[in-house]
């Protein structure tokens, strides 16, 4: 697509490195904002000031004094603070204390209502700073009613007759479903609830997910084959009819990692740097983690780990029915990872059975995490469904050889090794399967015996380019194609939308 003119671009975003984070979400808000800045736009973030987030330690300054946001039929005070991602990257922080000023980030009862708040006094920020931009690029439930809005009480606002709405969805099985209440304090009550005749639910619940894929100009997600996969009932975590009629506005753009920040050669958590032209020294990283985790100092032992959140979607089920015989092979075990209760304590009995060969964090630490990329052999993601995955991409960079069911951007980043023809980056299996997994292991574990072969993949995953760079562009494609969408804004009628 030819490109016109640089754009004015705003990021909404519930999480952002390095300010707040539970998950992926917050790592690519925190890196794309700078590689499109790079491409020559004038790209800005706004997130809410949670309490956790200590305004002296980031540099944080008052930009915008209290002002009024509509809340139902209340006004409420928001006031913005300004800092930022890098020179040029300024990050605006939505400030009110009865809604942020709380110890977590998600997970209260009012969450609809914090997050209307944000994104709300988000675009009343604009006005007062009297920045108008072309994109407001939205993501993830949290800021999905922004396109709503956009097509309903600001449609005649002239200060958005030009601002086109991206959506873009990092993970569907996190629709935000709340009541018919929500549209009251959204100030949308008088359109009423969704309607489409393949999906009775709408009409009873508001669903902030599917109004952001409704609405948007254009809507993507974090991968190619993810977008592939939601329009099927297997993934589209019931969203898939409307997703199917928005096909032609839907696209997939596979997420990058920061390899500024996320740099082996100068990590300061590793205890040795190393690159792929020194990747023997990467072994004093494996013998520092196995000491940290109080596993048995062994560089020959295979050493397998896992970062991520503990929640059904990463494949613990099938994992759990074969992890006690994983550790009858000669391997050893690292898992850093937060969330359902049930996890928790099958990997708590995991690490009792087996001392000294698994050890098991409970807990969210990103230091310990850089140390476990650069020191661990292999890096397992048995996903169930994966929209697309930066552990995998930060293991490959870090040398950590990828075990992957082949879903979402595991698929799309992955590529099983062939011993054959000597391809591929990692090893993968298909079928969502115990038995599955299993192999896909024990083939890690055979290959890892042949050093050669080994030093091949994970020179091939360090030399691979996961930077935003080719994705940042098909990002600013994307924002032009919004941009070109706008003009065939329609009716509310067209929508589908009913009153209630
Ligand atoms: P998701 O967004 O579904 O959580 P991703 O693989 O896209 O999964 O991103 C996960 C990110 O969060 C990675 O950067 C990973 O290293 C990090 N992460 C996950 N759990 C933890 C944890 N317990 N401690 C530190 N970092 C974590």
């Amino acid at each position: 697509m030819t490109q016109q003119k640089p754009l004015k671009v705003l990021v909404l975003s519930a999480e952002v490195v390095p300010f707040a984070k539970t998950g992926g979400l917050a790592d690519v808000a925190g890196s794309l904002p700078k590689a499109i800045h790079a491409l020559g736009h004038d790209v800005r973030v706004a997130m809410p000031r949670y309490g956790r987030i200590d305004p002296p330690r980031f540099g944080l300054k008052q930009v915008v004094p209290a002002f009024p946001v509509p809340m139902d039929k209340q006004m409420e005070e928001a006031s913005i603070l300004e800092g930022s991602l890098a020179p040029g990257v300024p990050v605006y922080f939505v400030e009110n204390g009865k809604y942020y000023d709380r110890d977590g980030i998600y997970m209260y009862p009012d969450d609809a209502e914090r997050f209307i708040f944000f994104c709300r006094s988000a675009l009343e920020m604009l006005k007062r700073l009297n920045w108008q931009p072309d994109i407001i690029h939205c993501n993830d439930w949290h800021t999905a009613l922004v396109p709503n809005w956009l097509k309903t009480i600001y449609k005649d606002d002239p200060f958005f007759a030009h601002t086109a709405a991206v959506y873009t969805i990092h993970n569907l099985a996190y629709q935000g479903i709340f009541g018919y209440r929500v549209l009251e304090v959204a100030g949308i009550a008088e359109f009423g609830f969704m309607y489409h005749p393949a999906m009775a639910d709408l009409t009873e619940v508001v669903d902030f997910m599917a109004r952001g894929i409704y609405f948007a100009d254009v809507i993507n997600t974090v991968s190619e084959k993810y977008a592939q996969e939601v329009l099927t009932p297997e993934y589209g975590e019931k969203l898939d009819p409307l997703l199917r009629d928005r096909r032609d506005r839907l696209f997939g753009i596979l997420n990058g990692i920061d390899d500024e920040v996320l740099n082996p050669a100068t990590d300061k958590y590793l205890a040795q740097h190393f690159d792929v032209n020194h990747l023997d020294q990467r072994v004093a990283n494996k013998l520092a983690l196995q000491r940290d985790a109080g596993l048995k100092e062994n560089v020959d032992v295979p050493l397998i780990g896992i970062i991520s959140r503990l929640a059904d979607q990463k494949g613990f089920d099938i994992l759990g029915d074969v992890i006690d015989h994983l550790l009858d092979l000669d391997l050893q075990f690292v898992l850093l990872g937060t969330g359902d209760p049930h996890y928790h304590e099958m990997f708590t009995r995991v690490a009792q059975a087996f001392p000294g060969r698994a050890a098991v964090f409970l807990t969210f630490n990103a230091e310990l995490a850089q140390k476990i990329y650069g020191g661990t052999d292999m890096f397992l993601m048995p996903s169930r469904f994966e929209p697309c995955g930066l552990g995998q991409m930060i293991a490959m960079r870090y040398g950590s050889v990828p075990i992957v069911r082949a879903t979402g951007g595991l698929a799309d980043t992955v590529k099983d090794f062939d011993p054959r023809t000597g391809e591929g980056n990692g090893f993968s299996f298909t079928a969502y399967d115990r038995w599955a997994l299993f192999a896909a292991i024990v083939r890690a574990l055979e290959n890892y015996k042949y050093r050669d072969t080994w030093l091949k993949l994970q020179a091939r995953g360090m030399s691979a380019d996961f930077s935003w760079g080719a994705s940042a562009r098909k990002y600013v494609d994307l924002y032009y194609r919004a941009l070109a969408a706008l003009g065939s804004r329609g009716n509310l009628e067209d929508y589908g939308v009913v009153k209630k």
